[in-house]
């Protein structure tokens, strides 16, 4: 068989992403190789398939127990042998794995980098023929990544056990150099073919929300677009997770909730609730995600902050990865830049590390105040040559909506600021412009100042949003102290004299902002009988609760909206929906294409 051959009839898939085959190749032909595609870029296809088509095995190492358990079930599903061997195997069980593969019963074994050197493990693989080694997530052997794991570095010295190293391949989504010269040398890679794939991801609208009442967007967003898709909210403390997750099963959200913190059970159970479908949603610090291969995650929000563009642009990825259209939202607020600046300033770190930190967050911070396309600046930072200044599919590039000038309103802003010797916060500013009676004004005199009420007709949450907006557009400064202080700057002074004009989006400055943003484009299935796909849906709902799987796992959404699009009706053209291989044709494909059969009778008696 070929590997499109074997692409086909196991993995239902008619091409290779970009770098894949390459990648697929290099492996076949017994090369080292290292494969940088970005999250749902498809890294496991290129250490599987070589897996079906050479002699022996391969060991495909992982650092996380939650993603192995899928990817063998998934494995199991379209005919391949696979097992896995982790800390959640009891004594026997262990045994009994190990002995299968002392058998060859197995193609692929997933390993925890703790395992590799224990004695029985490395007793077995001694006297068997392993064709491959494929390191996962390989960014984590790098202390400069940002997910270092110490157990990685386990993995050098496994390898060099071996009397004949067999091939060594690393995967990540990292693109930095400086990690990949390190995987590359740690693990100690011989002339490797190296691919760096396309880190677009056309499939996600990236959006950066600007409100100074996070939990009201979120509520709103919630309620009216993602009724049904499942989604990940991410928020930097443990404490936030659980305020937000409480705040939304208040509202009747079917929210769960994961952090570090949890009982390792209740940890388990809420995670295996979210990516079996039991519960819609999950809040989350960024513990959760990695080796989370849900494909159906719609929408990925970022309730916070996160640190640097590596580390959103991987949290934000794990939406969209079966290629359909999905949301990544970046909640950006003044305080959490403040809340993270505070962090890199008193881990006790070195003033270089310091410095390097607080770089990386300014080029997200500068991403969140771009007025132009949010997807070019991305790929920009991936070193990508950016072909289109415009996506269409980006939180600006979609924003057509009205601006209007808000220089005279800056300039009180302002001058308010400058009259208050620059010595206060935006609820202080806010005050003073809205005539605030409060003691605090009062007693420090501050209702004397001539900027005193000259707002008064404006709501706190129209002048908090311009506040916030000159501050994205670097007009004012907001200092890194506890109690963040607004400050002028060299802009200011350009505004205040007249210089330089204000605009604001209108939508903003309305207090029930609406949103309006156009539907993205919707792929030509996408116009699929819905009423077949939700029968669809509850067949596969069906055998995966039978089998105690993730419904993924028998077939993606992708697929039952394409049979529901293409009404296959018999093998050949079941076989050839995306998706649907020989195997899961043999196992499943009858009873969807009866389902068809009979919905189509249903409508035409109607
Ligand atoms: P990652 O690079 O993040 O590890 P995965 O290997 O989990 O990505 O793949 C992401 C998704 O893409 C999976 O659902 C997988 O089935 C799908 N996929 C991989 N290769 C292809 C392909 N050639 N055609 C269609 N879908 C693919
Ligand atoms: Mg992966
Ligand atoms: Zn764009």
């Amino acid at each position: 068989m070929n590997i499109y051959e074997v692409l086909k009839i196991y993995f239902g898939y008619e091409e290779f992403r970009v770098g894949q085959k390459e990648l697929i190749e290099g492996v076949i032909d017994g090369k080292d190789v290292v494969g940088i595609m970005p999250t749902g870029g498809g890294k496991s296809l290129c250490y599987q398939l070589p897996a079906i088509v050479k002699e022996g095995l391969t060991i495909v190492i992982s650092p996380l127990i939650s993603l192995m358990k899928d990817q063998v079930d998934s494995l199991k599903e379209i005919g391949i042998e696979a097992s896995f061997i982790n800390s959640t195997l009891d004594g026997q069980e262990l045994v009994d794995r190990l002995m299968d593969m002392r058998r060859g019963r197995y193609k692929l074994i997933y390993v925890a980098p703790e395992r590799l050197n224990t004695r029985n493990f490395k007793s077995i693989v001694k006297n068997i023929n392993v064709s491959f080694i494929a390191v996962d997530e390989a960014h984590c052997i790098s202390q400069w990544g940002h997910d270092f794991r110490p157990s990685y570095l386990e993995i050098p010295k496994f390898i060099q056990s071996f009397a004949c190293r067999p091939a060594v391949g690393a995967f990540t989504a990292t693109a930095t150099k400086y990690v990949i010269d390190e995987i590359k040398s740690l693990l100690n890679l011989q002339n490797p073919i190296e691919l760096v794939a396309s880190f677009d991801r056309p499939n996600l609208t990236y959006k950066v929300v600007k409100t100074s009442n996070k939990y009201r967007y979120l509520i709103k967003y919630l309620k009216s677009k993602h009724e049904n898709g499942s989604g990940i909210i991410y928020c930097s403390t443990r404490k936030s997770v659980e305020s937000v997750a409480k705040k939304l099963q208040e509202k009747h959200i079917p929210v769960v909730f994961y952090h570090g913190g949890l009982e390792p059970e209740i940890r388990r159970k809420n995670q295996d609730d979210f990516i079996l479908g039991r519960a819609r949603i999950i809040v989350a610090t960024n513990a959760f995600g990695m080796g989370i291969d849900k494909p159906d995650v719609r929408f990925v929000i970022h309730y916070n902050m996160p640190q640097n563009m590596e580390a959103y642009y991987q949290e934000a990825g794990r939406a969209g990865r079966d290629g359909e259209p999905s949301e990544c939202i970046l909640m950006y607020s003044p305080s959490d830049v403040v809340k993270q600046k505070l962090i890199i300033n008193t881990d006790g770190l070195s003033q270089e590390r310091q410095k390097i930190l607080l770089a990386n967050l300014q080029i997200l911070v500068n991403f969140c105040h771009a007025n132009d396309c949010l997807r070019a600046h991305i790929l920009r930072y991936f070193n990508e040559d950016v072909t289109l200044e415009k996506c269409n599919n980006c939180g600006n590039c979609l924003d057509e909506s009205e601006m209007i000038d808000i220089t005279l309103e800056s300039q009180k802003i302002l001058s308010c600021i400058y009259r208050a010797n620059e010595r206060f916060g935006v609820n202080t500013i806010i005050d003073i412009l809205r005539g605030s009676k409060n003691k605090k004004i009062i007693q420090t005199g501050l209702d004397k100042l001539s900027t005193y009420g000259i707002m008064k007709e404006y709501s706190v949450y129209v002048i908090r949003e311009m506040i916030m907006t000159l501050i994205s557009k670097k007009i004012i400064n907001i200092t890194t102290d506890k109690f963040p202080i607004l400050k002028l700057t060299k802009t200011s002074i350009n505004v205040l004299k007249g210089k330089e004009k204000v605009e604001h989006k209108k939508y903003l400055l309305v207090e029930e902002n609406k949103e309006t943003k156009k539907e993205t484009k919707q792929k030509q299935y996408e116009q699929y009988d819905e009423i077949l796909f939700d029968k669809l849906r509850k067949l596969r709902a069906d055998i995966a609760s039978n089998k105690g799987v993730p419904a993924f796992i028998i077939f993606h959404d992708v697929t039952l909206k394409e049979m529901a699009f293409s009404l296959p009706q018999n093998k050949d053209e079941i076989l050839d929906i995306t998706g649907v291989g020989v195997k899961k044709y043999e196992v499943y494909g009858e009873r969807f294409i009866e389902i068809i059969k009979e919905h189509i009778k249903d409508k035409e008696m109607e």
